[in-house]
């Protein structure tokens, strides 16, 4: 018997969530989702629509506006794994830039956000054999979850990673700037009244700030194949 489970990847900004995440989705012959990328393209539409700006936030007109924003995932051959869509379109490389990186935690602070981008997950994941990265997958989308990681690793081993990679797709963003930003997500993510991101008390906790991918990859795919045994042979 091969029961699947649902893996839920929770943890701070930049740790390496995605990577690992969609490693292991691929691996185990699961569905990956990047929960962060939905409340990305929500800042997203909020900002072409002009409702958040540097000095403004019209968080009336974004509620209002919700039933407006369709969000999907389509499995992208050419990425190996699915680029998300906001009403229709593929805005999977929009929404890793900076400006979004700076308005997301922002919008992802409202509840009525959060509501629905939750039942769309809880939606994605009810047949389970799913990965799922974010901030409350083990704690808010998925309780009963039969793994629960949550990474971490110190801000500045964060920041030069995001910076890295940043420079590797060409945005000019001085290292100051990755580092502020990863501070100021980790500050608003972890304080925000609905869903705050904590360590779920049943998570494994992995610090991959001195660890190699593939090493944390090797040792989260031992997890997951630990809780997968576990599962099918108390059936
Ligand atoms: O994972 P990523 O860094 O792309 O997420 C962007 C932002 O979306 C986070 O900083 C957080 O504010 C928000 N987020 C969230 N809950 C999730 C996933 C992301 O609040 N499950």
């Amino acid at each position: 018997m091969n029961n699947k489970i649902t893996i839920a990847v929770d943890g701070f900004s930049s740790t390496g969530k995605s990577t690992v995440a969609k490693q292991l989705a691929k691996e185990l012959g699961y569905v990956y989702v990047d929960t962060g990328a939905m409340y990305r393209a929500v800042a997203l539409f909020a900002m072409r629509n002009s409702l958040i700006t540097d000095s403004s936030f019209n968080k009336e007109g974004l509620i209002a506006q919700l039933p407006e924003i369709n969000l999907k995932f389509v499995f992208d051959d050419k990425l190996g794994f699915a680029a998300i869509f906001l009403n229709g379109e593929n805005v999977e490389a929009e929404i890793r830039t900076m400006e979004v990186s700076q308005y997301v935690s922002k919008v992802a602070a409202i509840s009525e956000v959060r509501e629905k981008l939750v039942s769309l997950q809880k939606m994605m994941g009810r047949e389970k054999g799913v990965v799922m990265d974010g901030r409350d997958i083990g704690t808010v989308v998925f309780p009963n979850a039969e793994l629960k990681i949550f990474m971490t690793a110190s801000a500045e081993k964060r920041a030069k990673r995001r910076y890295l990679e940043l420079q590797g797709n060409n945005q000019k963003v001085s290292y100051e700037e990755v580092l502020k930003n990863v501070e100021e997500r980790d500050h608003l993510d972890t304080t925000r009244k609905d869903s705050p991101l904590v360590k779920a008390e049943d998570a494994l906790e992995v610090d991959n700030s001195e660890m190699g991918i593939d090493e944390q990859f090797e040792k989260i795919y031992r997890l997951a194949q630990a809780a997968i045994d576990s599962v099918n042979s108390s059936k």
